[in-house]
């Protein structure tokens, strides 16, 4: 193999390599992150809960029965996660079954 085709080799290898290392170091990264503690002052503030099953719908009474984390917008996790990061709680997980006030639907 000349110095040239190897550099080509070697360049080619790295561009294929870098976005799989990319995603296995953000899911990597969404696991590790601690769960949401619905004790969190936002958290609290926002009424998330970890069950939207079990809401409390007097205290949240913009809560649509059928919503919850997965099907938020501004979920992060991947469909079947059972956590995943959240927009608004940054560098924390929160249940896919979880709902907050700031719930907004995903577009279809
Ligand atoms: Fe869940 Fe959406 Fe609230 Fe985040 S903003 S906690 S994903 S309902």
């Amino acid at each position: 193999m000349s110095n040239v085709s190897r550099r080509t080799f070697l360049s080619l290898a790295a561009l294929v390599a870098a976005p799989s290392a990319l995603l296995v170091s953000r899911s990597a990264a969404a696991a590790d992150l601690p769960h949401l503690d619905p004790a969190d002052p936002t958290a609290k503030s926002l009424g998330y809960v970890p069950d939207a099953t079990k809401i409390d719908v007097k205290a949240a009474p913009t809560f649509k029965a059928g919503s919850h984390c997965a099907s938020c917008q501004l979920f992060g996790g991947k469909a079947g996660d059972a956590f995943g990061p959240c927009g608004i709680f940054t560098g924390k997980a929160v249940s896919s079954n979880g709902w907050c006030s700031a719930y907004a639907k995903k577009a279809a």
